[in-house]
């Protein structure tokens, strides 16, 4: 090569300087002590799908991996949930016969109840979250008792609220969560457990939850699909963050112990501006059962490396602000850590 056109390439070439970043990511150990973003099974809640009847495990179609458990089946799978190093559980219940006001939701020996019951008695240390709302109980599987008009009539569907939170609480549950996005329903529940001197039972509250499409397979899982019409005269618009944190301001005042933020992966600047308004309380993330059925299909396909999606997914979460993420890939991911 002529001096004159190596000078010339000498001429364009840009140094970086003293400040060079990729000094730190030169082995696994440095990228290690510098990480800034922990994952471990501990951050992880998993959801359970109850079932009446017995020895069930009937898998999810839509849900690669996923299954709807009967109560007797429960105390095995918490085992193998425990063993992974996963604290909690967030029960949600499939009753036997539904009906217009989802008088099975709130019933002693309703399949939640008994849930709460057979878990606590197999794995008292294990963390039991229950989902506190109408839709998988009413038979036209919306989230509240109907008005005339096919609405969903707020205030009366408090006082259910108040009720089925009251009969987890005395089931054993540790955490009720309601996910109803009814307008006072952290102080309708705070206050009939307080009056029930159930004090001890703590509120995660689905404060921010969207009108979202990433809930269609739960819809199968959790046999809640709406009759008629959606969810979106009380779940939020996606398009709306200020109102997130008004969302969540609100359950604040009224007593909630945590938040949560619904769905996780199209709302992560949701995730981040709740985290940073509402520093003092624990903060989680539902990476929703669209999200997982998305990874799922890609991975069955050869198109996504599943484990490093997930936990490049699950980090993301945490990134964002979340201190829990609910999620379907709880036992995969605790696994993959654990080794
Ligand atoms: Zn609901």
């Amino acid at each position: 090569m002529s001096s004159l056109h190596s000078d010339a390439l000498e001429a364009l070439r840009v140094r970086p300087g003293a400040k060079r970043p990729r000094r730190l990511r030169r082995t696994e150990t440095l990228r290690d002590l510098v990480r800034e973003t922990t994952l471990e099974p501990g951050d992880f809640v998993y959801p359970l799908f109850v079932v009446a009847g017995e020895d069930m495990r009937r898998p999810v179609e839509s849900m690669p991996g996923i299954e709807q458990l009967s109560v007797d089946r429960l105390s095995e799978e918490a085992r193998e949930v425990a063993a992974l190093g996963i604290k909690a559980v967030l029960l949600f219940g499939i009753p036997a016969t539904k009906d217009p006001h989802g008088l099975e939701s709130f019933a002693e020996d309703g399949v939640v109840q008994q849930a709460i019951r057979t878990l606590k008695d197999a794995h008292p240390d294990i963390v039991v979250v229950t989902d506190v709302c109408l839709c998988e109980y009413t038979d036209h599987g919306h989230c509240g008792l109907l008005d005339d008009a096919g609405g969903i009539s707020n205030d009366e569907t408090l006082d259910v609220l108040r009720r089925i939170a009251v009969s987890h609480a005395e089931a054993g549950a540790d955490v009720v969560a309601p996910s109803g996005m009814i307008d006072g329903m952290v102080g309708a529940i705070r206050g009939a457990l307080d009056e029930e001197a159930l004090q001890r039972v703590a509120i995660l509250s689905y404060a921010v939850k969207y009108a979202s499409a990433f809930y269609g397979p739960f819809r199968e899982a959790a046999e809640g699909a709406p009759a008629f019409g959606d969810r979106r005269s009380h779940q939020m618009d996606p398009a709306n963050a200020r109102e997130a944190l008004r969302e969540a301001a609100l359950d604040v005042d009224e007593g909630a112990d945590a938040l949560m933020v619904k769905p996780a992966l199209g709302y992560l600047d949701v995730v981040r501006s709740v985290r940073e308004r509402f520093p003092e309380l624990p903060l989680a993330a539902y990476n929703v059962s669209g999200e997982y059925a998305m990874v799922k299909a890609a991975a069955a396909n050869g198109w996504l490396d599943e484990r490093a999606a997930v936990l490049e997914t699950l980090t993301g979460i945490r990134r964002a602000g979340a201190d829990l993420v609910v999620t379907y890939h709880a036992k995969d991911a605790a696994a993959w850590l654990q080794r």
